[in-house]
C-alpha cells in the first residue's frame, strides 16, 4: 500500500514536471513569436532611417562603394568608424522597439555572398536568430547595386528565457515547493513504517516475557489447589487460576496474532469438512451460554461444506466471532452459527442479537486495536485483536470476512469460503 503511494507520487510528480516543461516551451515560443514581432518593427525603422542621405547613410555609401569622398581617413578607420556608428544606430532602432539585445550585424549585397561591412562577430548563416530586411535609397543609389542589411541576435535563447524571468522562478519554486513535500512525505511514511516495527516488535517481545511467568502462576496455583483444604483459600485460588487462563488467553491472541502477520505462523491446511471442525469449536461455547440461561443453535445448511483449509486458524476464527457475540449482547442471550452455500461459496454466519456496530464502525471493527467507542468507559474488555486474527485468518484462505449489523438490534459476521472442487 506504501508502496503504491510512492509510485504514484512519484509518477504525478515526474507528470507535473513533464507538463511545466511544456508550459516552458509554450511560454517560450510565445516570446520569440513576440521577439519576432518586435525585430521586424526595429528593422523597419532601420530601414526608413537609411532612406535618405544622413551623415550615417554618407559614411556607409564610403565603405560600400570604397570612395572615401570627404573623409580624410583610412579605409580601416573608416570601417571602424561605420561599424561603431551602424551598430549604434542599430541598436537605438532596437530598443526604440523594446529589443535590448546583444547582436551582430552585416550589410550585403543581394545573395548575401559579398559583405561590404559586418560587425566582429558576425558569421554568415541564416537561422532563427537572423533578421533581414532590403536597405534602399541614398546608399543603393551611390554604389549602384542591391543591398541586404542582416542582423543576428546573440544567445537568443537565456534572452527569451530572461523574459520569461517571473514566469520560470515561480515555476521553479512551486515545483520546489511540491517536490519538497513529496520527499518529506516519503520520510513520514518511512518513519512511520518504522515506528510500527518497533512497536510491534516491543508488543510481542512483552507478550512473549509474558508467558512464562504466567505459566509458573498457573502451575503454581494448581499445585497449591492440590495440596489446600481450606475451603476459602480454594476459592481464592481457583479466581487466580480463572484470571491466570484468561491472561494466557489474551497473550495468545496477541501472539498469535503477530506470527501470522510475520507470516512465521505454520499453515497447515487441509481438504476438510468444516462442519466437523465447526462442532469442535462450538462443543464448549455451547455450554458457556447455557451456562449464562442464553440460546445457542447452530444450523448446518450448507449442503456442500467442504474447503482446503487450517482446522486450527479456522476454529479460532469462529471461536473469536462466538466470543464476541456473547460478549456483546445482553441476557438473554441469543446466538445462531448457521451455515450456507451461496454463488458457489461456503458462509459461516454467527449472528446475535447484542448492541450492533455503526456502519461508521463496519470497517474499522476489522482493524488491529481498533475498538468502538463507548465513551470513556469499555463496558466489556479487549485489546481490538479478535477481529484483526478473524480478517487474516480468512484471507489466508483466499475467503472474506463480511459484517451485517443495526445499533440496538444485532450483527451478523459471515466468513465466505471458496469451497474445494
Ligand atoms: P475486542 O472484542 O477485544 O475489543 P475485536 O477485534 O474482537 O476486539 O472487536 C473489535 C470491536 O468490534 C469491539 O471492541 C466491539 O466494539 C466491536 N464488536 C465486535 N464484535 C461485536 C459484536 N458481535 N457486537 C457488537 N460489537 C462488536
Amino acid at each position: 500500500m506504501k508502496k503504491a503511494v510512492v509510485l504514484i507520487l512519484i509518477l504525478s510528480l515526474a507528470g507535473l514536471g513533464a507538463i511545466q516543461y511544456r508550459f516552458l516551451q509554450i511560454g517560450l515560443k510565445y516570446a520569440k513569436a513576440r521577439f519576432d514581432q518586435q525585430m521586424g518593427q526595429a528593422m523597419q525603422a532601420a530601414q526608413q532611417g537609411l532612406y535618405p542621405e544622413t551623415q550615417l547613410t554618407v559614411l556607409l555609401a564610403a565603405i560600400v562603394t570604397g570612395e572615401q569622398g570627404n573623409f580624410q581617413l583610412g579605409v580601416d578607420t573608416l570601417a571602424d568608424a561605420g561599424r561603431n556608428f551602424f551598430k549604434d544606430y542599430l541598436k537605438d532602432r532596437m530598443l526604440g522597439k523594446g529589443v535590448n539585445v546583444d547582436f551582430d550585424f552585416a550589410l550585403t549585397d543581394v545573395p548575401g555572398k559579398n559583405s561590404y561591412l559586418q560587425s566582429a562577430g558576425y558569421v554568415a548563416s541564416s537561422d532563427f536568430m537572423d533578421y533581414q530586411a532590403p536597405v534602399n535609397g541614398y546608399i543603393s543609389e551611390q554604389c549602384q547595386c542591391n543591398l541586404y542589411l542582416h542582423v543576428k541576435a546573440h544567445n537568443l535563447l537565456s534572452y527569451l528565457l530572461g523574459q520569461l524571468n517571473v514566469l520560470i522562478i515561480l515555476n521553479v519554486a512551486f515545483f520546489g515547493l511540491v517536490a519538497f513535500c513529496f520527499l518529506w512525505l516519503i520520510y513520514l511514511l518511512r518513519q512511520q513504517a518504522t515506528l510500527d516495527e518497533v512497536k510491534n516488535d516491543f508488543i510481542n517481545n512483552l507478550t512473549h516475557e509474558l508467558k512464562t511467568p504466567v505459566f509458573t502462576i498457573g502451575m503454581t496455583a494448581k499445585m497449591l489447589q492440590e495440596r489446600c483444604t481450606s475451603d476459602k483459600d480454594l476459592q481464592y485460588l481457583e479466581i487466580i487460576r480463572e484470571e491466570n487462563e484468561l491472561l494466557k488467553k489474551h497473550i495468545d491472541k496477541v501472539l498469535e496474532l503477530a506470527s501470522m502477520e510475520n507470516g512465521r505462523q505454520a499453515v497447515e491446511r487441509q481438504v476438510l469438512d468444516v462442519h466437523e471442525v465447526l462442532e469442535e469449536a462450538v462443543a464448549g461455547f455451547r455450554l458457556k451460554v447455557e451456562q449464562q440461561k442464553g440460546s445457542f443453535t447452530f444450523r448446518r445448511e450448507a449442503e456442500n461444506a467442504i474447503a482446503f483449509i487450517d482446522p486450527v486458524h479456522l476454529g479460532n476464527a469462529v471461536h473469536n466471532l462466538l466470543d464476541n457475540a456473547l460478549k456483546y449482547s445482553a441476557p438473554p442471550v441469543e446466538i445462531e452459527l448457521h451455515t450456507y452455500n451461496k454463488s458457489g461459496k461456503l458462509c459461516i454466519a454467527v449472528k446475535d442479537k447484542g448492541k450492533g456496530i455503526g456502519s461508521e464502525h463496519k470497517d474499522r471493527v476489522f482493524r488491529k486495536f481498533y475498538r468502538v467507542p463507548d465513551g470513556d468507559v469499555h463496558e466489556v474488555k479487549g485489546f481490538g485483536l479478535g477481529l484483526s486474527y478473524v480478517r487474516q485468518a480468512v484471507r489466508m484462505h483466499q475467503g472474506e470476512a463480511l459484517l451485517d449489523s443495526t445499533p440496538g438490534k444485532g450483527s451478523t459476521f459471515t466468513i465466505v469460503l471458496p469451497l474445494h472442487h
